[in-house]
Formats: C-alpha cells, structure tokens, sequence
C-alpha cells in the first residue's frame, strides 16, 4: 500500500519495512557517518514521522561515546525530534497525514503499571529508549533515533505539535524543555524564589526561562563567565563563573551539569529547606559518593534526581511553552556538521543547542 502525502505520492510502502537513512557513531571514539537502516512497517497504531528538525542533547554524546556503558553499535542518536506525519496505521486516531507531531526520549512503555498508570512512563521498568536500546514491544528491534529521515513510533508517544510554530524551536522542547519544566512544576517554583541554574548549556537555558516566567530570582552557576551577555539578556540577577565563588543560598539549585563535580558544593548553597534537582548526568567513573553526616548536618535541605517527564507533562510542556513564547536558544547546523558539534559541546565552544536540519541529509 502507497500511500498519499500532501506534496504528492511518496514511495513508500507502509507495510514493508522502512528504509531509513540516518548518522550514526560506529564506536566510541569514531566520527559520525551515513547509516543506512530499516525502521519497522506501521503497526496499526503507528504513525510514519518525516522528521524535519532533531536537536543535539548532550545525553547523544554520553550515549555515542560510551560515557554510561557500552553502547550497541552502530548507534543512531537523537532525541529531540518533530517533523510533518506522512502516514498512519489503520487505527490511529490522534494524528492525520499532514500533522506535526514530536518524539521525546522514549517511544513505548508497558502501560499497565503504577507509572504507566498517571502518565509518569519515564519510570516504567519496561520503557523503551528512541534509540540505543531494544524495543521489546516490537521483536527487541534496536531502537535508532532522530539524526534520520523517518521514525516510525506508537501514536500515544508522539506529541502533538500544531501548525504554524516555528519547528526548528519546537524540537529541543521534546528533552531540553521537559526535563526542565519537570523539577520546576516539582519543585512548585513562584515569585521571588531564588532559583540558580548550575550548567547553563541547552537544558540550563531552558531551566532559566521557565524558572524567569514564573517569577523568580534567577542565577546562573557556569564554570566560567563567557555567557554573562546572554545571561542578562534573559534577566538573570547575577551569573556566577564558579560554584566557588557564589556568596549566597537559593530556595531551588537545578543542576544541569555534564561532567564530574562535587554535589555537596551546591547542597552547600541551599537554604535550610531548599532542594536541589540533580538533572545532569555526567559519566559514569569511580568516586561518587555520599556520606550520610554530609546531609544530616546540613537539615532539612533537599536533594533530588528527576528524568525527563511523562507524555502527558511532555504535551502539557510543550503546549504551556507555545502559549508563552518560551523557546530554545538555538543554531541550526546541517547534516555534516554533527561531528564539529559534538566537538564544540565537549570543549567549552558550544552556545546552547544546535539543531540539525534534516533536510540536509543526504
Ligand atoms: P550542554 O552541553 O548543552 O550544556 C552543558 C553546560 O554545562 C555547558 O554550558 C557547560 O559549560 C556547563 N558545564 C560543564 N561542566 C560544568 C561545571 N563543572 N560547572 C558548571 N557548568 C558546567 O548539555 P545539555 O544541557 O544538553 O545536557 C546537560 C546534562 O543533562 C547532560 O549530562 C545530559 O546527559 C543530561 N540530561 C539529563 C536528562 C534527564 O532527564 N535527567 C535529559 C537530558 C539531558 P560550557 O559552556 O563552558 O561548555
Ligand atoms: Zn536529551
């Protein structure tokens, strides 16, 4: 079966496997290179996605490069991803051919447990990852993700995204967004809290305009004072080029931070009763640990980790930041500049998030 799409018919068939040409890391120290792969036929709640835009998180270069275990290569990385639905299964009744629709960080879950059950399916111990990890809902196919043409995903974990938004700025909602709208709505951020940022890189820009939006005192946490144009641009008080040299305590710390540092440095920086949201998730290696006095002094602070947010949250993100113009600082980059991105996040040179066009791709 062919099937129409708006700009005429596109050949494709949808109950055949899909071919899907993408970038992809062949090892942990490798460039990325063209990738050729199969995507799977539409199930019957399944929607065919041309993707349009797919955002570069720093969880990619984690992943990519081996960061938190072996990765399973070749590895198709991306999870930032919206673009223009192009087919659908026979019982799909959220979306039409000619919808936008985005992907978050993951694409199917069990949908019967505690978490599946209020919409909090990052926590389902079945949850299947956009890429890297094995679908077991669809014969434990390896998931690759959205530095491609085409993803094919279940109707109910793709969000909705209306006509006439601007996509390139929509794709990074779909991590960088969620992740940090979630510990703000969390953590109930209102005016005049005083909310510092630590890691002020996709997610940290997010996190700072939110957290501005609804009223509070915002601080920047960097390691070095290279953004401060760009931080008062956005309204933040003051922004700090180490965690050394801030003088004062917050209400809320959210840690977006990608490397190895001290977490009791920041606990350090709360107010007694403050929280600090550990977003961040840098390599795993040796010499992280917590020692129970170093809280039990410290009271009633608080410390928490938080992933991502549910496919409800994730649609009530997005919705909440079009309504409000809250958007992504971002550069949009071709398909053969995704080895110099990576390059520029992991050496100081990167601004926010950079954005691949996928149309680029050749
Ligand atoms: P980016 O590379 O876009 O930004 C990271 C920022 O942190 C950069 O601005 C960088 O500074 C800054 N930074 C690095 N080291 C330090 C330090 N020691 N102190 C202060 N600032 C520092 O990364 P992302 O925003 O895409 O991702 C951030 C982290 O969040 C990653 O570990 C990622 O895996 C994780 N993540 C977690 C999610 C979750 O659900 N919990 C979801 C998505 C991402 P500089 O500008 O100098 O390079
Ligand atoms: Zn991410």
């Amino acid at each position: 079966m062919y099937f129409n799409c708006l700009k005429g018919i596109c050949m494709i068939d949808i109950t055949k496997r899909i071919t899907t040409k993408g970038k992809a890391l062949f090892s942990k120290d490798g460039k990325i290179e063209d990738f050729t792969f199969e995507r799977r036929a539409l199930n019957d709640d399944d929607i065919l996605i041309k993707i349009k835009y797919c955002g570069i998180c720093h969880s990619d270069i984690h992943h990519g490069r081996s960061e938190w275990g072996k990765a399973n290569y070749p590895t198709v990385m991306g999870h930032e991803i919206v673009g223009e639905v192009v087919a659908t299964g026979n019982k799909v009744s959220k979306f039409k051919v000619g919808d936008n629709a985005g992907i978050g960080c993951m694409v199917n879950s069990c949908g019967n447990c505690d978490s599946c059950k209020v919409s909090e399916e990052q926590y389902c111990n079945d949850m299947v990852v956009t890429y890297g990890g094995l679908d077991k809902f669809n014969n434990n196919e390896m998931t690759y993700g959205g530095y491609s043409n085409y993803y094919v995903v279940k109707e109910s974990f793709a969000i909705k995204v209306p006509q006439n938004v601007p996509l390139e700025y929509i794709a990074p909602l779909f991590c960088a967004g969620i992740t940090t709208y979630s510990p703000i709505v969390f953590s109930k951020v209102k005016k005049g809290d005083k909310v510092a940022i630590a890691g002020f890189g996709g997610l940290g820009v997010m996190a700072v305009k939110y957290a501005k939006f609804l009223g509070a005192d915002v601080y920047v946490i960097a390691r070095n004072n290279k953004k401060e144009e760009e931080a008062k641009k956005l309204g933040v008080k003051k922004l700090y080029p180490s965690v050394e040299s801030v003088d004062e305590k917050f209400d809320l710390i959210i840690s977006t931070i990608p490397t190895k540092y001290e977490v009791m440095d920041y606990v350090n920086l709360l107010k007694v009763g403050g929280e600090l949201a550990l977003l961040g998730l840098p390599p795993v290696e040796e010499g992280w640990s917590l020692y129970p006095g170093n809280l039990i002094f410290k009271g009633h602070r608080k410390v928490y980790g938080s992933i991502i947010g549910g496919i409800k949250a994730t649609q009530e993100m997005l919705d909440f930041s079009i309504k409000h113009n809250i958007y992504p600082e971002i550069e949009v980059i071709s398909a053969d500049q995704i080895n110099e991105a990576f390059e520029k996040m992991t050496t100081g040179k990167a601004k926010f998030r950079y954005v691949i066009d996928m149309s680029t791709l050749k």
